[in-house]
Formats: C-alpha cells, structure tokens, sequence
C-alpha cells in the first residue's frame, strides 16, 4: 500500500497537507526527522501514518497524560490499533496492553517520558524486547530552556539514542525560533536529521485587534453572532476567568473556567466537557490547550494582552483546526502592555528580562500595527508574507485620510484644559460630557466640556492613539498613563498647520465562492453525530469533525460510494458509521427534491469498501443476535458500530419481531416511560441523565421503540 493510499483507506483523506508527504516518505525510509509546523497543521498524521505502514510499534512520546485518551481514541475510531500507558490505569488494564503490545497487536504506544525512563514502573526494558520501528517526539520543544514550555522530564529523552541505536526518531514541534531548533536537534542526537518547516500561516483565521473599551460589552457584541460556536477566551487572571465565565453564564451562555489553581477534578471535568460539546465556551488561562486536539473550536479571543508573539499564535493556532472559516480577537489596551512589564521582567536575571521585554513590545507593536497582521506575524516567524492577506481587520478595511484638524483641535485643547494631568478615559468622557461624577463639578464648567459628544468613545480613543502616534500628543509610560501636550500641538491648536486623520471602514467581508449548504440537514447530521458520540462515549469531533458533517450538507453525496469521497471517512468510519449519515441524507435530499452535487471524481482506489447487503443488514443483526450473540459482539463482527446494530434490533422490537423484555427488565420499563413523558424521544441523553447509571442506552432505545410499536 502506498502512504497515499493508506492516507484514504485509514483517514479518509484524498491529499497530503503541507510537507506531509515527504516526511512521511523519510520517516518510511529510516530517516531522523524534525517538523516544524502550525498548531493545526496536521503534524500527528506525520507519525500515524508510518505507524500504520511500518511493520512494529511506534512508541510516542507526549507530554500530558490527560490528553493521550484523545488521540487514542481518534486512532481507534479509524481502525488503527492503539493504547496508552498511565498511572490512571488499573494493573489489569496494563496487563492486558503489555500482552497485546506482545502479540504485536498495538501499532502506537503513548507514553509520558518519565515513563519510560523515570524510577518507577521503568518500561524501557520491556519495551526493548519489541520490535519498536519509530519513535515520535510531540510538542518536541519541551525539551528545551529555550522554548517557552520547557518540561525537565524531556531532558530524559537525550538517551534515547542509546538504548534504541537505529531506531528512526521523529520530533515535531509547533514553536519555531531557531534557537530551539537547534537545541532540539542537539538534546535528541537525531542522526543526520532531514528538517522541514512548514508555512505558518494559517489561512482560514481572521486577525483582529480591537482596542478595548467595556471589553464585556465588546465581547457580548462578538459572541452574539457565535452563539452555536465553540470557542476558547483566554484572560490574564486566573480570578478573571471564573468572574468572566460567571457573568457569560449569566447572559444565557455555556461557559467554564479553567486554570491551574482548580482542583484536578474541576480541570478535567470543565474540560471535558468543553471537548465534548456540552460547554460551548472555555475561559482560560493560558494553562488550557496544550495538546488539546478539538478541531471545531471557531474563535479563540484574548481579553488581556498576550506575553509574546509565539504564545498568541499557538493559542490563536487553536481555533479551526479543521479548516474552516474561524476568528482571532484581542481587545488591546496600552495600559495592558505596561501593567505586563511588571510581570516579566525577572528578578536576578537582566538577560532573560530584556528578551522577555522585547517580545513583550513586539506584541504591542502587533496590537497597534496600521498594516496587515498576517504579515507581520509570518515575518515575525522569518516567513515571507504578501502585504495584504484579505482575511485580518487591517486588510479588511479600507482607510480613508481626512481633514482632521477640528477634531484634533478639540483634542489637544481639553488636553490643555485639563492641565494635562488626567488619562485617556478622563480625557475622552469629557470631551463627550459625560455626567458621571467622575467627571470634577469644576471641570463641568469649562468651554470644551463636551464638544466631542458626537464622537463614540471608541472612535476617540482611536482618534487619540492617532495623534499620539503623529506626536501631536503624548501618553506616558507611566503605570496610569496620563495624557500630555508635546512641542508640536501649539501650531495646531494656533490653527497653523493641518492635521489628516484616518477612517477605518471595514469594506464587506468578501463572499467567498463556496456552495450553499442545506442548514436543516446539517443539524440533522449533527444530532446523528451526537447519537454516536454518546453512544460511544467521545467528543464528537473524534466520530466526524464539523468540516466532514459541512461537505455532506453541502454535496448531499447518495451512496456509499459518493460518501468515501467525503473527506473524514475512512474505510473504518465508513463502515461503522456511514450508512446512518447516508439515510439521513437521502432522505432530506428526495423530501427536498434535491440531487447530488458530487462531481464524478477519479476513483482514488479500486477495491471497494466491504459493504453488507443492504437490504439484510438488519436481519443479519438479528439472526446472530438469535444466535446468542451480544450487541457488542455483533458490531465487531460485522465492523459496524454498536449503536447501528442496536438500532438494528430495537427496530425489530417496534415491529413485534422481538420482546422488549430481551433488552430490558420488565421492572424498569415504567420509570423509563416516566422519562419519556416528560422528555419526549428526541433526544437519548437527557432521558440517560434523568434515569442515572442504572439504566442504559440500550435499555431507553428499546422501551422508545416498544412504546412506537404499530406505528
Ligand atoms: P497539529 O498536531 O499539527 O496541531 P493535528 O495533527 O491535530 O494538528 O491535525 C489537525 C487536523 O487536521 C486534524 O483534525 C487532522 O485530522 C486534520 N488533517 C491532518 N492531515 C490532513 C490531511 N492531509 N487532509 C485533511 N485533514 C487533515
Ligand atoms: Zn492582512
């Protein structure tokens, strides 16, 4: 099998992203590599797809524990068998992965370093004993002081080379600089490594800036429009994000908090539930993301200043990693970026703190740009960048200069007025006439109070950045900054010279050229996804991500054979899950009298998938079921996915081909119907939630199906 063939038998997958095709092509050849490439990119493909083709184990070496179950989980829903090792385990689910590790039955192996090298419960012995065909190093720069995420424990990994001498090793990282490249090279010993460093970009995100004003309101404005969304909004404080995710909730949104001073179990329930849809908003700190693979994540707004460039693009990095349309936001105020200073700057270390300082002013700089955002953030990555990308705030808008002599004027004399002794708020709130009784009765009584009560707010602050910015005004640098007239401002105010503003004026976003999609289908699409993932007990992104349920509602694909063709569906999740979607889609398309809008593509492989007679499927099910097989059992024979065959059989009982009481004691069935009649059938995880542990799916889906029966 070739990689690109396994790329669509295993993913689903019809072409190779970024430089994926070449790693992968080294990797298979014996070769050290290092990736270097975006958060989103699609670096795990780089050692999976080996994994899948090389003849022994690849053992992966990653840094949370929390997160391997995800990428296991994803793994094993494509059919490719995997496993993790951690303390969470029980020795009986670690015997049986050592056995299976030793009957050469797992392709990936996740381990934390400490695992396989720490004291305790050491596993390098048992794993030099295998037949280990790669070693894959993820979020690699843990490895270094260099790089903004150093973990001692990597430190271990420098002897990889000398316990497994010819084993390829591959490192991947999302941080670029080359300082922890270099490092990163060196630590791991990597023999003659082949380098490749991916494009930064990311395409499919929108950069904004806003400067900040009421941010809450701001973000209610920017939420209103997301409201079904997924999204991460990171703060500074770990105080504000429990203050932020209260008052969302309070507004009707889902939200949680997150950050490193909650217990473990509120961390991993919050975050939980963020992966598995249930809440829409997570309110970080910056300890929440790090390997978090969920891939509908639409926007990622920042509340507060960012520390540096690389921390802002690997968490703005979050969002769409599916690669649809999503958004960047940061409310910007210049009084963040000198509260900041204090913050990092290092006692006892000058070195450390310049350069922290110095990303610092780089951030500000990005914050205050008047040209394309992408651009800078790619140069700032030593990439090349056109100087107008169509997709951030700057390019989206268009810049108008004009006669901005009266407003300045304006300006500068409530500067002067004020004795230039107060900060922007104070300036603009009296140039407006604001009432409030921040505003002293004295200053009430002056001849340029409110004669900018025309201006919005946020039109004057930028107005007033403006002029800062031309040196027609100063702001200082101090921790209130106040605001101040320079050597220029006279002649303006005398009338001498001319002042030219800018006018943003965001030009409509432009229609990209994509096919409509059928907005009632996908909801359809999602609430058999949400089935599934319930079913299965998984986040939803790991049954199909949002971009493959998008493509259905789009290209309404009407057989088995249409649907390969849609990216996500590999033949293992073709099996198990495709013929649910299909149906559904059929349905929608004959009700809506609508056709199929897959163009006829080139087969990209000639066997087809194993597909089971249609029109038997359920009977099969039901005749191994007579058999005396279970549910469970069913599925892996007939590599469908439980949920399918139980809604194989429950149909049976519906038509009176089976007894309710074969799926359910006849005690329980009233309770059951209790919660019917309060919940209706629309939706199995509300009646689960009422009923508690001691009823199952299958046992509601079986009573809902008795309860239809003859209809
Ligand atoms: P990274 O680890 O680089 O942040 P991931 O490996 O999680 O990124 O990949 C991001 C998303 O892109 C995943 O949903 C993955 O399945 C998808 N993906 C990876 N490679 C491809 C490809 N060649 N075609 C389409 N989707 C891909
Ligand atoms: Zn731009």
């Amino acid at each position: 099998m070739t990689p690109l063939q396994a790329l669509h038998k295993y993913f689903g997958y019809s072409e190779f992203r970024h430089q994926q095709d070449a790693i992968v092509t080294q990797v298979l050849n014996g070769h050290d590599v290092m990736a270097l490439m975006p958060t989103g990119g699609g670096k795990s493909l780089c050692y999976q797809l080996p994994a899948v083709l090389l003849p022994g184990l690849t053992i992966v070496i990653s840094p949370l524990i929390a997160l391997m179950k995800d990428q296991v989980d994803s793994l094993n829903v494509n059919g490719i068998p995997a496993a993790f090792f951690n303390s969470s385990q029980t020795p009986d689910e670690q015997r049986d992965i050592i056995g299976r590790l030793k009957n050469n039955r797992i392709k990936l192996l996740y381990l934390a370093p400490e695992r396989l090298f720490g004291t305790e419960n050491k596993l390098i012995d048992f794993l030099r004993s295998l037949p280990v065909s790669l070693f894959a190093i993820d979020e690699a720069h843990c490895i270094s002081h260099w790089g903004h995420d150093f973990r001692p424990e990597y430190l271990m990994l420098a002897h990889l080379k000398d316990h497994f001498k010819n084993i390829p090793v591959i490192a991947l990282t999302a941080t670029a600089d080359k300082l922890t490249q270099k490092d990163i090279l060196e630590k791991l010993n990597l023999h003659q490594p082949a380098v490749y460093v991916s494009s930064f970009n990311r395409a499919n995100i929108t950069y904004r800036v806003s400067p900040k004003n009421k941010s809450f309101n701001q973000l209610l404005n920017f939420l209103d429009k997301r409201r079904d969304d997924s999204g991460i909004i990171y703060c500074l404080s770990r105080k504000s994000t429990e203050a932020l995710a209260a008052d969302l909730k309070e507004e009707g949104y889902s939200a949680e908090a997150y950050h490193a001073g909650l217990d473990h179990a509120t961390k991993a329930r919050n975050q939980e539930a963020f992966l598995r849809d249930e809440v829409k908003i997570m309110v970080a700190t910056i300890a929440f993301g790090m390997g978090i693979n969920k891939s509908n994540v639409r926007y990622v707004v920042h509340m507060d200043l960012p520390k540096n460039i690389e921390g802002y693009y690997q968490e703005t990095g979050r969002a769409g990693r599916d690669g649809l349309p999503s958004d960047a936001m940061l409310y910007y105020s210049p009084g963040d970026a000198i509260k900041l200073k204090g913050f990092v700057s290092l006692e006892n270390n000058e070195e450390q703190s310049r350069i922290m300082l110095d990303k610092l002013n780089d951030m500000s700089a990005y914050c205050e740009l008047h040209t394309c955002r992408r651009k800078y953030l790619l140069n700032y990555f030593d990439e090349d960048a056109p100087d107008n990308c169509g997709s951030c705030d700057i390019c989206l808008s268009e810049f108008k200069k004009f006669d901005g002599t009266l407003i300045a004027q304006k300006a500068l004399s409530a500067v002067y007025r004020l004795n230039q002794r107060f900060g922007l708020g104070y300036v603009i709130d009296f140039l407006r006439g604001s009432k409030s009784e921040k505003i002293r009765d004295e200053h009430k009584q002056l001849k340029t109070y409110g004669v900018g009560a025309d201006i919005s707010k946020a039109q004057w602050q930028r107005y007033l950045r403006e002029l800062n910015a031309h040196g027609y005004l100063q702001i200082t640098n101090d921790e209130y900054p106040i605001v101040k007239l320079t050597d220029k401002s006279e002649v303006v105010l005398k009338g001498l010279q001319k002042v030219e503003l800018t006018e943003a004026q965001i030009i409509e976003e432009k229609a990209e050229e994509v096919l409509p999609y059928e907005a009632a289908l996908l909801d359809q699409l999602k609430t058999v996804r949400l089935n599934f993932a319930t079913y299965e007990n998984l986040p939803a992104y790991i049954i199909l991500s949002d971009a493959t349920l998008l493509e259905m509602a789009t290209y309404l694909p009407q057989s088995m054979d249409e649907l390969r063709h849609i990216s996500g569906f590999g033949d293992v999740k073709l099996a198990r899950y495709g013929r649910e979607f299909l149906e559904i889609i059929k349905t929608y398309s004959a009700a809506n009298s609508l056709a199929s809008k897959m163009k006829p593509r080139p087969a990209k492989r000639q066997a087809k998938p194993r597909e089971a007679k249609t029109s038997n499927t359920q009977k099969e099910s039901l005749n191994l079921f007579n058999a005396g097989k279970s549910i469970p059992q069913i599925a892996a024979e007939r590599g469908l996915s439980p949920m399918t065959v139980e809604g194989h059989l429950t149909q049976f009982v519906q038509t009176g081909g089976l007894e309710v009481t074969r799926f359910v004691d006849e005690n329980k069935i009233p309770a059951i119907q209790d919660a019917i009649d309060s919940y209706g059938t629309d939706r199995l995880a509300p009646l689960k939630e009422v009923l508690g542990d001691n009823y199952s799916y299958t046992e509601i889906k079986a009573v809902i199906s008795w309860l239809k029966r003859g209809e």
